[in-house]
């Protein structure tokens, strides 16, 4: 019998980062043909991740081109992503997240009849203006997938409330946490891999490192607020900065014009994974607005402040390993003082539950698959 055919399609460094795991779990499933379609909406940052784990992209796109509008890249993504579907043909589109290119191969999917299988369904902000537009593009992958891997019981429950239907709903982790295990692991036995760190992990060896990005779209205009905050911290003496730059050069300029030069404020390049993950190690806190860092840090013990009014991962905030802080520098900068200051606080953070998987997700999410695919064929 020939192999049943699953077509993953992604874009961006996070989308990669949550689905090499599950292609990884895929492949030990012999009835299917796991093949991988990249729109590289983030090319250089999603090369760093498929060389990391060996891996092609079977169909690669390369639409990414700078500073095009949303509308012009959703209309470039439908069009290009339909043509492969009629070239591939298969039997189940799997997307990841919330980016434009989740959106665009669900929808393309969709009108094909092809089944969607959603990893990581179910997060919700309550707000389509926040994050934008990655809230109205979840919504519309989870109106047309047929399979949701809800990382956690809340995003299941979401997922009820809206009317999906039960038994397409599994509760499975996020696939972040196996991600981020699969990184320590190869790390503790090639600490080679992320010797790019050593300069930087001398030169403030006897401060505590404050791990910082911020590239939301709907913080852009909060950038220099920010920015203010930073550099009230970097007056500190017993900690230092590190902002690894996003490829968004509308949110890094803001950062770079302010903090430059400063002593113990390091603004480096974007990492690859393996750099990213043992920086997360070294770090005391993390000030961020992104999402996966959102789920990375607690897996860590690391305390997370959000630089946001709204988070879509509020089992952050209820477990107590995370902290809406805003975009008021007011705020930031206490929030971490208190961090800083107070090692009960950090320790309260630190020591609380992780609560976005136990790093077993992506097996459970190809098992899942495999049973749907196998079951379509008989
Ligand atoms: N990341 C990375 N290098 C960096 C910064 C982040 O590999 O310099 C990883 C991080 O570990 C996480 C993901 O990229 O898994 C988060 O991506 P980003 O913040 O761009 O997007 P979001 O999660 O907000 O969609």
């Amino acid at each position: 019998m020939a192999a049943a055919k699953l077509l993953a399609i992604f874009g961006t460094r996070p989308e990669a980062i949550k689905l090499l795991p599950v292609v990884t779990a895929l492949r030990a499933h012999p009835g299917i043909e796991t093949r991988l379609c990249a729109t590289a909406q983030h090319r250089a940052l999603l090369d760093q991740v498929l060389a990391m784990g060996g891996i092609r992209p079977d169909i690669d796109l390369d639409l990414m081109r700078p500073g095009q509008p949303l509308g012009t890249l959703a209309a470039r993504l439908a069009l290009e992503l339909d043509k492969v579907l009629e070239r591939e043909q298969p039997d189940r589109v799997m997307v990841q997240g919330d980016t434009a290119t989740a959106m665009a191969a669900a929808l393309c999917a969709y009108h094909r009849r092809i089944p969607v299988s959603h990893v990581e369904a179910g997060l919700r902000s309550g707000n389509l203006h926040q994050p934008w537009p990655e809230e109205g593009n979840r919504r519309i992958i989870s109106i047309v997938a047929d399979q949701h891997f809800a990382p956690t019981p809340k995003a299941a429950e979401t997922l009820l409330g809206e009317g999906v239907d039960p038994s397409a709903v599994h509760i499975t982790g996020n696939t972040v946490v196996d991600a981020l295990h699969a990184m320590q692991a190869r790390l503790a036995v090639d600490p080679a891999m992320a010797q790019g760190l050593d300069a930087l992990a001398a030169r403030f060896s006897d401060r505590r490192i404050i791990l910082v990005t911020a590239h939301r779209r709907e913080n852009l205009d909060a950038m220099g607020r920010i920015a203010d905050a930073l550099r009230a911290l970097a007056a500190r003496r017993d900690s230092a900065l590190v902002l690894p730059a996003h490829p968004n050069p509308r949110a890094g300029a803001v950062l770079k014009a302010r903090l430059a030069g400063l002593s113990n404020v390091a603004l480096v390049e974007p990492l690859d994974y393996p750099h990213f993950v043992r920086l997360l190690a070294l770090s005391h806190l993390v000030l961020t607005d992104s999402g996966g860092i959102q789920e990375e840090a607690p897996a860590l013990g690391k305390p997370v402040l959000i630089m946001r009014e709204t988070t879509e991962r509020p089992e952050g905030v209820e477990a107590g390993t995370a902290r809406l802080v805003g975009t008021n520098p007011h705020s930031i900068v206490a929030e971490t003082a208190r961090l800083l200051d107070d090692p009960h606080a950090h320790a309260a953070m630190a020591q609380a539950h992780s609560p976005f998987g136990d790093g077993h997700a992506a097996p459970r999410i190809a098992a899942l698959v495999a049973r749907a695919m196998s079951a379509a064929l008989v």
